[in-house]
């Protein structure tokens, strides 16, 4: 009986272990390849970016010091309205980096 009990509690924990992580999934991150990220040069890592094409890019701007970015500074990756249901990196840069206001 005890031993019944205790099964069932474990398994009731797994489950809502589960249900939790389904409702917290984070969505998919942004892929480099992506059409709109490649048209606005976006790289998970900024220093990565192509000068040459995107010259607007200066050394120290990162995703998570964008105006856009939907994380905290310390987030490694959130949303950005620009890609809409995708996640960027927070060292990821891309040519529509906006200063903080
Ligand atoms: S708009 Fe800002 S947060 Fe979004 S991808 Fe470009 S640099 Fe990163």
């Amino acid at each position: 009986m005890q031993n019944n009990r205790r099964t069932f509690l474990m398994t009731l924990a797994a489950g809502s272990a589960a249900l939790t992580t389904t409702a917290h999934a984070q969505p998919a991150r942004l892929n480099e390849k992506d059409p709109q990220a490649v048209a606005l040069g976006y790289f998970e890592d900024a220093t990565k970016t192509d000068t040459k094409k995107f010259p607007k890019y200066a050394a120290g701007q990162l995703c998570n010091n964008c105006a856009l970015y939907q994380g905290k500074v310390t987030d490694a990756w959130a949303g950005c309205p620009l890609f809409a249901g995708k996640q960027v990196a927070g060292k990821g840069w891309c040519n529509a980096w906006a200063k903080k206001g």
